[in-house]
């Protein structure tokens, strides 16, 4: 089968490597109909996630047909359209049984590294490198999905594929944001990160009850696409000093509930950003937590900060004295997606939550490298790049294909 691959920092190819098959009895295999990029591929795709290996294939966010079951699955068939949830539960232990799906203690075989720099190891995550269980990606034709039983979701009638794709990773993550925010009814919630997770943060802290949403970014159609989206208020830090406008916005009070929907890959202006660049480039940490910083500063007093944007190891200069002092609670955590899914599906079919316009880009998996180039730099307006393997190329165009796409490199 064909299947996008990541061969180096910023190489990706479309190869042909061996078909997926049931090694589990709880497996099924997926026929891949849309699969798109999230911002979590760019941390692997720049580097900043170790222990990738030439010819993994990436993706993580997908929607499907089954096309095998294994002998220990009886909740699906044959033909059944799904999405399955990116991040792996064994469905049985501990944190499973207590709906901590990413916290699974059995889906990642791979718990070494997790180990030894965290304390403890994760669950598995689909093309997430051989720290995250090493599992093969949603970026091709077929994927092997274990403990289907757990992971795998049914998509109700008539809710259409370019929306429930979205259901796999963006919108539990953002929803999840969002409950770890703990947000109250008649709450000012600030969210950094205007991408595919923090515009679906911005929706859910709105059905759950905010009275305002402001969201920051430097991108103006992302800024658009909150206000439309998710009537936020919007900053764009290139423009104001956010934690100027935030307080005069808050009457010096400052937002009740602050999300980091960026993550390590923060962009910022200023001295601080340098510095920050110039560690993360000499290892001297490993991400740069300019978001961070920014929302515990600013949250109100006795406020809440959720972090779901990904963070890898160590940061430096975190605000420890302004989180204990001002009685701050913070939260953060990959997402557990298996426990939302019933409750997005319904929100989404009563017509409260629609992810569809996150997709601004369908192409085939052939234009993959171009496709990240385009995500990782946001051109052309891209939210989210979705690849539809059903679709070929034209005759001739196959760009990206079997080579590295230079349009990828330069800083994210
Ligand atoms: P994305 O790249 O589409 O969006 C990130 C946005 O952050 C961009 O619009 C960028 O301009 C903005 N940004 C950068 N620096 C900023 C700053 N200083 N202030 C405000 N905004 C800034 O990515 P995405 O798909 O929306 O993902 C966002 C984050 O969520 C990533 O870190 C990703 O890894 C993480 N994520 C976490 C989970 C989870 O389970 N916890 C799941 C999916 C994604
Ligand atoms: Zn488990």
């Amino acid at each position: 089968m064909r299947a996008l691959c990541w061969n180096g920092i910023n190489d990706l190819r479309v190869e042909t490597v061996e078909d997926p098959k049931i090694l589990d009895p709880g497996d099924v295999i997926v026929k891949v109909t849309l699969s798109s990029v999230c911002g979590s591929d760019l941390h692997l795709l720049d580097g900043y996630v170790p222990a990738m290996r030439s010819g993994d294939v990436l993706g993580h966010e997908f929607l499907g047909e089954v096309v095998e079951t294994g002998s220990g699955v009886s909740k699906f068939t044959k033909g059944d359209r799904v999405i399955v949830i990116s991040i792996i539960g064994c469905g049985h232990c501990w944190f499973c049984d207590n709906q901590l799906y990413s916290l699974c203690d059995n889906s990642n075989a791979t718990p070494g590294m997790e180990e030894t720099v965290y304390g403890h190891a994760g669950a598995g995550i689909f093309g997430y490198s051989h720290a995250f269980g090493g599992y093969a990606g949603s970026h091709a034709d077929y994927i092997r999905v274990p403990y289907a039983e757990t992971n795998v979701f049914k998509v109700p009638d008539g809710v259409p594929d370019e929306t429930a794709v979205f259901v796999s990773d963006a919108v539990p993550t953002g929803w999840m944001a969002a409950d770890l925010a703990d947000i109250q009814g008649g709450d000012v919630v600030a969210v950094w990160g205007a991408g595919g997770v923090g515009l679906m943060a911005m929706t859910a802290a709105r059905i759950m009850g905010a009275e305002r949403v402001i969201a920051i970014d430097r991108f103006p159609d992302r800024l658009r696409k909150a206000h439309a989206h998710a009537g936020a208020d919007i900053l764009n830090y290139e423009k104001v000093d956010v934690h100027d406008a935030l307080m005069e916005m808050t009457g010096g009070r400052g937002p009740d509930r602050c999300i980091d929907a960026v993550g390590l890959e923060a962009h910022g202006t200023g001295p601080g950003y340098l510095y920050d660049r110039a560690k993360q480039a000499l290892q001297l940490e490993t991400g740069r937590a300019t978001v961070l910083r920014q929302a515990v500063r600013a949250c109100r007093k006795g406020g809440t900060v959720s972090v779901i944007g990904v963070y890898g190891g160590f940061v430096d200069t975190f605000p420890i004295g302004a989180l204990m002092n001002k009685a701050l609670t913070m939260r953060g955590g990959q997402q557990h997606g298996q426990r939302y899914v019933p409750t997005l599906f319904e929100h989404i079919r009563e017509g409260r939550l629609d992810p569809a316009y996150l997709m601004t880009h369908r192409w085939p998996l052939e234009r993959g490298a171009e496709g990240y180039g385009m995500f990782k730099h946001k051109t052309d307006d891209c939210l989210r790049v979705v690849f539809d393997p059903s679709v070929r190329p034209e005759p001739g165009a196959g760009a990206g294909v079997g080579a590295n796409n230079t349009t990828m490199g330069g800083p994210a």
